[in-house]
């Protein structure tokens, strides 16, 4: 996006978990202001190679909620993995500054603290989520009374798979994904659907609509990014090739366009667009979600916690993929309850459930 439009973009602060490599190697590339590495191990190395440059180098996730406070910057993209992107979205909010949100976990697992911080404080959020940024950009006209949101699904890499196999899938299975390239834990989650499941969730507190008016259909071919149905039976849909610089670019350029060099859709070639049911049973995950949502209060919180902890198990060979699902219900029957979670609660909450889905785990 910088080197795309270098007049309208600069980049003040970069950060990453610990590729200290790539930091290293896209803060020579655009002279931030500061890095930050979350993992300190690696925070000699990142201060060596800088040092050449002007540019400060902190380490941290106490580091990740200073910077998105500093006067010099204007919006932040947070792409962080999991539910440590809660904290940085509620710093960066609570300061005034417009947040562009990939980390859907901000919002499963704080939602109403979230937008409550968004609205006190005056401070957007702007979707990176393909499927969000579709709702956004079919709202983006503030018309008319949505009736139904259709979160459009690639199915992931088993939709077709017979249902007597999938006890059996391997790791490098689940990683290959058919229609996006993205990070191990978003992958995993796309192949068990959970990923469907917790933007349910985000699209519920982004745009303030009930698990109950929230569909989804699957879509394979991943050019429809999702649907907004009005009252008067209208349906909007964003679509392009699936390619994320069009949401990222989107939510950093809003409410203007900007040029982008992606392939455009050729409608003569394209033939049909296929949609599917959902089966429900073969993706147990979605149903948690909807469960969790409808529960409320802690309840997304404890569903994305006890899902780190399965994917991360499967990712580990600690856990085989049908029984993700298995392990998150376990954890979600033995959740103890908070209908209305102060911060507090729901960093609690993670912690707990946390212990408790590791425990479970032992007995698999
Ligand atoms: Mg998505």
């Amino acid at each position: 996006m910088i080197s795309n439009h270098p007049n309208r973009f600069t980049a003040e602060v970069l950060t990453a978990q610990s590729n200290y490599e790539k930091l290293i190697h896209l803060a020579i590339k655009f002279q931030p202001n500061a890095v930050v590495i979350a993992d300190c191990v690696y925070y000699q190395k990142v201060t060596e190679a800088l040092a050449p440059y002007s540019i400060k180098v902190f380490c941290g996730e106490e580091s990740l909620c200073e910077v998105v406070r500093w006067k010099n910057v204007d919006l932040i993209l947070n792409a962080l993995v999991g539910f440590s992107g809660l904290s940085p979205t509620l710093s960066a909010l609570s300061s005034g500054k417009p947040v562009a949100l990939a980390n859907k976990e901000s919002l499963v697992a704080g939602g109403s603290l979230v937008m409550e911080a968004a609205l006190l404080h005056n401070a957007p959020i702007f979707p990176v989520d393909s499927e969000h940024s579709a709702i956004f950009q079919c709202l983006a006209a503030q018309e008319g009374q949505i009736e139904k949101l259709i979160l459009t699904a690639s199915g992931g890499p088993f939709f077709r798979t017979p249902e007597n196999e999938l006890p059996f899938i391997q790791k490098e299975q689940a990683l290959n994904h058919p229609s996006w390239k993205m990070g191990k834990k978003v992958t995993i989650d796309s192949a068990t659907m959970m990923n469907k499941g917790l933007e349910v969730i985000e699209a519920h507190w982004l745009f303030g609509v009930p698990a109950s008016k929230i569909d989804i259909i699957i879509h394979p071919q991943s050019i429809i990014h999702s649907m907004v149905q009005f009252v008067d039976g209208s349906v909007k849909a964003q679509m392009s090739h699936p390619d994320m610089r069009i949401p990222i670019l989107y939510a950093l350029s809003f409410p203007e366009r900007l040029h982008l060099d992606t392939p455009r859709i050729q409608f003569d070639l394209l033939g049909n667009l296929a949609f599917f049911p959902l089966d429900t049973r073969r993706f147990p995950s979605i149903s948690l979600a909807y469960t969790a949502l409808e529960k409320g209060g802690n309840m997304p919180c404890f569903l994305n916690a006890a899902n780190e902890v399965a994917v991360h198990a499967f990712l580990n060979d600690r856990l085989s993929f049908h029984h993700i699902p298995d392990l998150i219900e376990k954890s979600m029957l033995a959740a103890s309850y908070i209908p209305y979670p102060t911060l507090a609660d729901i960093v609690e909450t993670n912690s707990q459930a946390r212990l408790l889905a590791q425990n479970l785990l032992k007995t698999y």
